[in-house]
């Protein structure tokens, strides 16, 4: 019971009001299993195959998480299922989920990502950018979408000091966007931390932490 474990000794850890997504990515059915016995309904994939597949395997009641990059040729996959997207990066893939989700006949909520990181190669929006978004038109009239808030993640570095910096800075686009009113946006969620930087997250204001390695062993 090694998963069962470690997931529940983070969680009695956890603030109440974070939410714990449990990131099975690259794990087999199994271990999902063991931590959706021992309670746990919130899971975490990064690749859509992978994601379609362990969503035909285990029980309907699982809350999946999408939170890695998505291509917009794939959001059909995953739309008659998904729980929550979190890595959203452009107006493009938001349309594409949007017309999909209607397809569906559902809302689909989502967070946007927002680049924090040094370096390059994340994904997201920057702090204009997301602003500039949720103050667009293109937005209101997107009705089978819900922006229900942001998703970042920090550099990979020992430096807790620039860690903390980089979640702040998702912080206070988060507080600004809080007030923002359009009908299918309620920023409420804020995804940040991972196993390595979880616990700096929540002290920076994070709703919301994904954790994999420390949960289900080393990749
Ligand atoms: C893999 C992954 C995680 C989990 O990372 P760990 O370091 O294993 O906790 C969290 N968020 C995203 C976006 C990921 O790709």
């Amino acid at each position: 019971m090694l998963i069962a474990e470690r997931l529940n000794t983070i969680k009695s850890s956890l603030p109440k009001h974070v939410t714990l997504i449990a990131v099975s990515k690259t794990k087999p059915i199994s271990s999902v299993e063991e931590a959706y016995k021992a309670g746990h309904i919130d899971f975490g994939e990064n690749y859509v195959q992978e994601l379609v597949e362990k969503h035909t395997q285990l029980p309907k009641d699982i809350h999946w998480h999408f939170i890695g990059h998505l291509q917009s040729n794939k959001v059909k996959y995953i739309a008659p299922f998904v729980y929550l997207i979190h890595g959203v990066d452009s107006l493009g893939l938001l349309k594409e989920i949007n017309k999909q989700a209607k397809k569906n006949n559902r809302i689909i909520s989502c967070l946007l990502q927002v680049h924090i990181a040094q370096e390059e190669t994340k994904f997201g929006f920057n702090a204009e950018e997301v602003i500039e978004l949720c103050d667009s038109k293109d937005i209101a009239s997107l009705e089978n979408i819900k922006l229900v808030g942001l998703m970042a993640m920090a550099s990979n570095t020992e430096d807790t000091n620039q860690i903390e910096s980089e979640f702040k800075q998702v912080k206070a686009i988060f507080d600004t966007l809080f007030s923002h009113s359009a009908s299918n946006i309620n920023m409420r969620i804020l995804s940040c931390g991972m196993s390595g930087d979880y616990e700096l997250a929540i002290k920076n204001g994070s709703t919301m932490i994904r954790i994999g390695s420390s949960i289900f062993g080393v990749r």
